[in-house]
């Protein structure tokens, strides 16, 4: 026991990157659900840096430990693996409530569970949030506009969903969290956020999650085909991470209630975007069409006026910029991948 004791002593103690310090009166304690996925674990870097206290629950569906691996034994952060469709039961002064897969062929592989994600998920964070008197900010997304038939999309606009599609499950889950969120908030006078986040990128988006960038990065750096679905003629707005992080934090320390867009308002064809990659990665992959997707939404972009007006907030990072960096990204997961012994 001894040499053990002798052994674990010498260890090198983990270093953490630079948290500034904030006094009891600053420092909040903030719940982030699915904080080991994409967005959440951004979100959890910007909060711990800031110096709070961060509680992350997940269930690791989408998400990964080694997001946040940079925090793990750090004193002011927890990591909770916890599947929100049960109750939880911790003490919090906010909370942002992100966990839900966001990728197409995620959240269709069990649609049941996405729904139940989504509503009975929501239900349960809206009460905790009710029970400690905390402010809630809800990851809403551009899905409940549907496919749309008003372009650019504003926050007024109710949108164009097909209720049984293979979507359903994402976009009208979002739709009953958002109507949850606000009946909470009417019935129990509670302080609620809606983000509704468009279309965003960036390191840690997981290699198999079948969304577009990641997908035409990795074909490209494996000299595969880049696979377009369909005419290619349907449009997306890509947001880069950072951006998306600061409006979130931006919104929830607001005083504002109702829906706000969180995009980038420059709007590309797929076709456009799969150039757009394949000039920045170089290669020899070919850009292919291959069969389009149902009720894949034809045009989107958002009306940003509301996060100008009421957050001063509009994106910063340009494509070119952001996919630099996903690329990098993912160029040094291929290498991770490929040389790690399990394979
Ligand atoms: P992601 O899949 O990388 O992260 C989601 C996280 O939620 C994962 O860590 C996952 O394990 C966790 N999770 C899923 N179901 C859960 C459950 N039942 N209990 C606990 N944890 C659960 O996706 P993301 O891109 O980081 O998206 C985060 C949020 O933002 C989602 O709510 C999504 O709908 C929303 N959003 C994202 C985008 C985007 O482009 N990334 C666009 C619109 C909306
Ligand atoms: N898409 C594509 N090839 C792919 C993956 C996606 O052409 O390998 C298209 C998809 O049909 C959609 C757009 O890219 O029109 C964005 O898809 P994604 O799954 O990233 O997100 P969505 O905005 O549809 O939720």
């Amino acid at each position: 026991l001894e040499e053990k004791i002798i052994s674990l002593e010498g260890r090198v103690p983990k270093t953490y990157p630079d948290v500034k310090f904030l006094n009891y009166l600053n420092r909040k304690r903030i719940l982030v659900t699915g904080g080991a996925g994409f967005v959440g674990s951004h979100l959890v870097d910007r909060l711990m840096l800031q110096g709070h206290e961060v509680i992350v629950a997940d269930n690791f569906y989408t998400g990964r430990k080694s997001n946040v691996e940079q925090w793990i034994g750090h004193e002011n952060f927890e990591l909770i693996h916890h599947d929100i469709v049960h109750p939880i039961y911790i003490e919090a002064d906010e909370i942002y409530h992100l966990a839900s897969p966001a990728s197409p062929p995620h959240y269709m592989h069990n649609p049941v569970k996405t729904i139940k994600t989504n509503t009975l998920g929501t239900i349960n964070i809206l009460g905790l949030a009710r029970r400690l008197n905390a402010k809630v900010l809800i990851a809403s997304t551009s899905e409940v506009y549907g496919d749309p038939d008003i372009h650019p999309q504003p926050e007024t606009y109710w949108g164009h969903v097909n209720p049984i599609g293979p979507r359903a499950c994402y976009d009208e889950g979002k739709r009953v969290s958002e109507s949850l969120t606000y009946a909470y908030a009417k019935q129990e006078n509670m302080k609620v956020r809606v983000a509704r986040i468009f279309n965003t990128y960036g390191p840690r988006m997981h290699m198999n999650d079948g969304r577009v960038v990641s997908n035409f990065i990795l074909q490209a750096l494996q000299d595969d085909k880049v696979t377009v679905y369909g005419s290619g003629e349907q449009t997306r707005s890509f947001q880069y991470i950072s951006d998306l992080v600061e409006g979130l934090v931006a919104l929830m320390n607001s005083n504002y209630s109702q829906p706000v867009n969180l995009g980038s308002p420059v709007e590309h064809t797929i076709n456009e975007f799969a150039t757009i990659i394949k000039t920045l990665v170089g290669g020899r992959s070919k850009i292919v069409h291959v069969s389009e997707v149902e009720d894949d939404p034809q045009r989107r972009r958002p009306d940003i006026s509301r996060a100008k007006k009421i957050l001063n907030w509009e994106p910063t990072v340009t494509l070119n910029v952001g996919l630099q960096k996903t690329v990098e990204y993912f160029r040094q997961e291929l290498k991770r991948y490929k040389y790690s012994p399990r394979n």
